[in-house]
C-alpha cells in the first residue's frame, strides 16, 4: 500500500553539522552564526547547529547563540549528539549533560539501527540498543526538549532483520521523539528508498524523517522518492555540502518539492531566495559556487546563443524545465564567435544595453577577434558586459592606471612573499598604494582596493572567490598564451572576468581590474 504524500514538508538542514565534515569546510564561529542566519532567512523549519561536546567550537557556539548572538526569526535550533553510552545511564552521561548544557529547545540523537553494527561496531545487543534509545529520550523529554532521533543505517538495518527495525521505530514514538531514517552510507537507490520508507510509513504514526547522502549520486532523488511514499520531515544540506560525496542538496530538494510536486517546504514567497542564499552561504564558508548546480548555478539557465537564442526569447518555457525567477535565477544567452547580430543585441537587452545596428556589429567583430586571440566570453559574462558598454561610447571612470609592479621574493627558508605596488589616478588625484599577498593576485587585488578603499567603500563587499589560469597555445603561432578567469562576489551576485595575455601577471590584471570595476558599476557606484 502507498502512503499518500504529504502536503507538507519540514525541511532540516545540517550544513552546520554533518555538512562541516566536507572536506576542506572549516567554519569559524562566527561563519556558522553567519550560516544559520542565512538559513532563518530561507526559511528552513530547523538548523541543526553542532555537537556540543564535540569540540569547543561547537560548544562555543551554541553559548554565543544563547546569549543572543544568532537571532533567527522562524528555525528552530537543533543540537546535536549521541544516544547514552552502553551500560550506562542518561542521568550520568556525559553527552547528555552536554545537550543540556547547550540550552536548545531541540536535540537530535543519533542511534544506531543496524541489528550487524550494533553487535560489530557498538559490541553492544540490540536489547540494549532499545535501551539507550529510550533511556536518552525519556530524560531529554524529562527535561523539556524536543528530541529527534536519527536513525543512523536505518536502511542496511531494514534488510538485516525484518523485526529489529520496528521495534526500533516503536520505541522512539512510545518515548515521544521523531525518526528519521538514514542512509548514512549513501548508497541507496529510489527504488530501495520507496519500499522501505514506505513499509516504515505503515508502522510510524507521527512526522517521518529521511537524511540521505550522495554516494549513489541520488541523494536527491531518494529524498523526493521517500516524500512521494510519505515521509514528512527532510534532512539535508544547503549546497550538498557534506562528507565524501555530500549531503541531499537542499536547494534541489526544496525547488521539487514545491515546484514539481506542489508540497509546501519553505514559506512560498521565500523560494526566491533560493539562489541568493545559495550563493551567500558559499561565500561564507569559502566554496566556489557551482556553476552547473541545478535550479540555483550560473549555468543552470544559461542557453548558447545560435538556433535555440530567437526561440528563447520569443517563449522563454521552450527551454528552461522551470521559470528561473522563480528560484531566484535568470536565463542567461552565453555568447560567443558564433554569435551574429541578434544574438548580441539580445544579449545586450538581457543585460539592460540598448545596442544599435553599429554598435552590435563592433561587439561581433571584436568577440571574433578577442576570441581568437584566446579570450572566451562564454564564461566570462562581467567582461563581456564591460565590453559591451565600451561598445556604447562608455568608459569606466572609477581608476585610471599608470603602471602596477609585482616582486615575488623567495627566501632561502623556502618563504614566499609576493609584493606589488599600483600607481592610479582616482579623478585628478594621484594615488600610490603597496600591498603584499601570497601570490600575485592577490597581491595586486590588496593593493587596488588600498589604493580604492577610501573613494569607494562598497569594495568591501566584493570578494574573488575563485581564480583560474590556463594555459592556450597561440593560433598566431607566436608561443602561448595565459587565460584568466576571477570569479567575484558581492555576496549574493557572482561574475566572471577574464584577462588572456602572454604574460600571467598582465592576464591576471586584466582580469582583476574588470571584476572589479564591474563590481563598482553594480554596486551603484556610477549614481553617487
Ligand atoms: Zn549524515
Amino acid at each position: 500500500m502507498q502512503a499518500e504524500a504529504p502536503r507538507k514538508v519540514e525541511i532540516f538542514d545540517t550544513t552546520l553539522r554533518d555538512g562541516s565534515q566536507a572536506e576542506g569546510l572549516s567554519l569559524t564561529v562566527l561563519d556558522k552564526i553567519r550560516v544559520a542566519e542565512q538559513l532563518d532567512r530561507l526559511g528552513v523549519s530547523y538548523v541543526e547547529g553542532g555537537w556540543p561536546g564535540a569540540n569547543p567550537k561547537d560548544e562555543e557556539f551554541f553559548a554565543r547563540a544563547g546569549s543572543g548572538e544568532l537571532a533567527m526569526a522562524d528555525a528552530k535550533l537543533v543540537a546535536f549528539g549521541a544516544t547514552r553510552k552502553a551500560g550506562g545511564r542518561a542521568e550520568t552521561d556525559p553527552v547528555m549533560a552536554q545537550l543540556l548544557a547547550a540550552g536548545t529547545g531541540y536535540v537530535c540523537l543519533v542511534a544506531k539501527s543496524s541489528p550487524w553494527h550494533i553487535v560489530e561496531t557498538l559490541r553492544a545487543t540490540t536489547a540494549e540498543a532499545i535501551d539507550m534509545v529510550a533511556d536518552s529520550v525519556t530524560f531529554l523529554r524529562n527535561n523539556g526538549k524536543v528530541v529527534i532521533v536519527d536513525a543512523e543505517h536505518f536502511f542496511d538495518g531494514f534488510w538485516e532483520d525484518s523485526n529489529f527495525w520496528k521495534d526500533f521505530l516503536g520505541v522512539v514514538e512510545e518515548c515521544g521523539a521523531m525518526p528519521v531514517l538514514c542512509d548514512t552510507n549513501g548508497g541507496m537507490l529510489p527504488h530501495q528508498v520507496q519500499q522501505v520508507v514506505g513499509e516504515a510509513r505503515q508502522v510510524v504514526r507521527g512526522t517521518l524523517g529521511v537524511h540521505f547522502h550522495n554516494d549513489s549520486g541520488c541523494a536527491v532523488a531518494n529524498s523526493v522518492a521517500a516524500v512521494l511514499r510519505g515521509a514528512d520531515h527532510v534532512q539535508g544540506c544547503i549546497n550538498g555540502y557534506g562528507e565524501r560525496t555530500g549531503n541531499a542538496d537542499l536547494t534541489a530538494v526544496i525547488a521539487n518539492l514545491t515546484l514539481k510536486l506542489g508540497i509546501e517546504t519553505i514559506p512560498p514567497d521565500r523560494l526566491a531566495l533560493l539562489t541568493p542564499v545559495a550563493h551567500h552561504i558559499a561565500e561564507i564558508v569559502n566554496r566556489a559556487p557551482d556553476p552547473h548546480q541545478p535550479f540555483v548555478g550560473v549555468s543552470a539557465f544559461a542557453h548558447k546563443a545560435g538556433i535555440h537564442t530567437s526561440a528563447i526569447a520569443r517563449a522563454p518555457k521552450a527551454y528552461s524545465h522551470v521559470e528561473p525567477a522563480m528560484v531566484g535565477n535568470s536565463t542567461r544567452f552565453v555568447l560567443s564567435e558564433m554569435s551574429g547580430r541578434s544574438s548580441v543585441a539580445l544579449k545586450a537587452e538581457q543585460m539592460g544595453l540598448a545596442l544599435n545596428d553599429d554598435e552590435a556589429s563592433f561587439v561581433v567583430e571584436r568577440l571574433k577577434e578577442l576570441e581568437h586571440a584566446g579570450y572566451h566570453f562564454e564564461v566570462a559574462d562581467g567582461s563581456l558586459e564591460l565590453l559591451m558598454r565600451t561598445a556604447t561610447g562608455w568608459k569606466q571612470s572609477f581608476f585610471r592606471l599608470e603602471s602596477h609592479r609585482v616582486v615575488t621574493d623567495l627566501r632561502e627558508d623556502g618563504g614566499v612573499l609576493t609584493e606589488a605596488r599600483i600607481k592610479l589616478f582616482v579623478g585628478d588625484q594621484r594615488i600610490m598604494e603597496v600591498a603584499e599577498g601570497n601570490g600575485p593576485v592577490n597581491a595586486l587585488d590588496a593593493a587596488l582596493r588600498k589604493a580604492l578603499g577610501p573613494v569607494h567603500p562598497e569594495l568591501s563587499r566584493i570578494h574573488l572567490t575563485d581564480f583560474k589560469v590556463r594555459v592556450l597555445e597561440s593560433s598566431a603561432g607566436t608561443g602561448a598564451v595565459t587565460r584568466v578567469l576571477i570569479d567575484s562576489t558581492d555576496g549574493e551576485h557572482t561574475w566572471t572576468t577574464i584577462g588572456v595575455s602572454e604574460n600571467v601577471i598582465e592576464a591576471s590584471w586584466e582580469a582583476l581590474s574588470d571584476s572589479i570595476v564591474y563590481g563598482l558599476l553594480h554596486a551603484g557606484a556610477l549614481a553617487r
